[in-house]
């Protein structure tokens, strides 16, 4: 084929995999990480699994931070830095969703201390170095090599305990980052491997309600859109998310297809790898047949999003859409995919 032009930076970080690691692996890499005193990060949600799992290294804990909240509001960030301060922290420990592992990267930031991430998610947090926060309901976010774990514990008993729509709204966010790495701005050979690999992994997990095909394919998933970039999907689940206050996970199940419609005609290799990964010749309907079964609302409408809202959710996402998208969203394409979104249609 055409001989394409990219740069790569690859992300160091070193993952630790199995059913049951946080158990039985989790004390040796805290030790391997030289940490002596650490600031443990989790949410009340998870007291006694995470008790458990910090037992056979309780001396190394000094100082619990658990008033985790979404989105990263600047009040956690700060309560987080000062519980890290009073600890004389010398490294974060978070056991959590993407939630928790924000806050433990808001400490990062600042105290640049390294992070350990467990994660119960699939959001896939813990293999970026991209940090978020909120303030007056505006959200913020940047990237600092210091918030990227050195470690991360992934342990499918773990996000077993998921309740089954959660695990579902988590499994096709991640598949959203696998699919969106095929086109945004920084996609090279790795990642696109990477993620079609992911995407396979996700499907099969989805339907089969696995949590370590599910787990697998978020870190897979998660370290290519790490190395990619947002695209136009992220963009858009973003200005949704953010300014309509759509839900974050199933936001992006709903939007996903509609995304991929709008950019086949461009993304031959998007095209191909995902309908390769998720076994079918046309990937478009493979994710919306996917997201049927799984129960997925097709519209955003069903999410709660008001159809006066679609002009303003196009006009502010346009700016924002890399210049290589592989289709141009000008000229009302943009507004024409919020709509079928939002409708749950095919766009027109
Ligand atoms: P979350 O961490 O808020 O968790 C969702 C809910 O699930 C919470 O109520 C939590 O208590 C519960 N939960 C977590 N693990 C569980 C388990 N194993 N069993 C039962 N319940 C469990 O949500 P999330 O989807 O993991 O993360 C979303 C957040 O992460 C957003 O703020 C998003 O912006 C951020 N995020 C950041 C990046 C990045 O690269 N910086 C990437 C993806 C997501």
């Amino acid at each position: 084929g055409a001989v394409v032009e990219f740069s790569y930076d690859a992300l160091p970080g070193r993952v630790v995999f199995g059913p049951g690691v946080a158990r039985t692996r989790l004390a040796d890499e805290v030790e391997r990480l030289g940490a002596r005193r650490l600031l443990l990060v989790a949410s009340r949600r998870s007291a006694d699994v995470v008790a458990a799992m910090v037992e056979p290294f309780r001396g190394r804990i000094a100082g619990t931070f658990d008033a985790v909240r979404e989105h990263v509001p600047v009040e956690t960030a700060q309560a987080a830095r000062e519980a890290a301060a009073r600890a004389d922290a010398d490294a974060v420990l978070c056991i959590g969703g993407g939630s928790t592992v924000g806050a433990a990267k808001a400490v990062a930031l600042t105290t640049r201390i390294p992070v350990l991430a467990v994660p119960t998610t699939y959001a896939g947090s813990e293999v970026t170095p991209i940090w978020g926060m909120t303030e007056n309901g505006r959200k913020t976010t940047g990237v600092d090599p210091a918030v990227l774990p050195r470690v991360v514990v992934y342990d499918p008993e773990l996000t077993a305990s998921l309740p089954r729509e959660l695990a579902v709204a988590s499994g096709l966010n991640a598949m959203a980052h696998g699919v969106e790495a095929f086109w945004a701005p920084r996609r090279n050979p790795v990642s696109s491997v990477i993620a079609e690999e992911g995407i396979a992994a996700l499907a099969s997990g989805l339907r089969a309600d696995d949590p370590a095909d599910l787990l697998r394919g978020a870190w897979l998933c998660g370290a290519a859109f790490a190395v990619a970039g947002s695209g136009l999907h992220h963009k858009l689940c973003h200005v949704l998310g953010g300014t309509f206050d759509l839900p974050h996970a199933r936001t992006h199940a709903v939007v996903l297809p509609h995304v991929l419609a709008l950019n086949a005609p461009g993304a031959p290799e998007a095209v191909a790898r995902t309908a390769r990964a998720l076994g079918t010749a046309d990937p478009v309907r493979g994710l919306r047949a996917l997201a049927d079964e799984l129960g997925v609302p097709r519209g955003l409408r069903e999410l709660g999003m008001a159809e006066s809202d679609i002009d303003d959710a196009a006009r502010l996402t346009e700016p924002a859409v890399p210049a290589d998208n592989p289709v141009p969203v000008g000229g009302g394409a943009l507004r024409r995919l919020v709509r079928a979104a939002w409708a749950g249609e095919d766009q027109r």
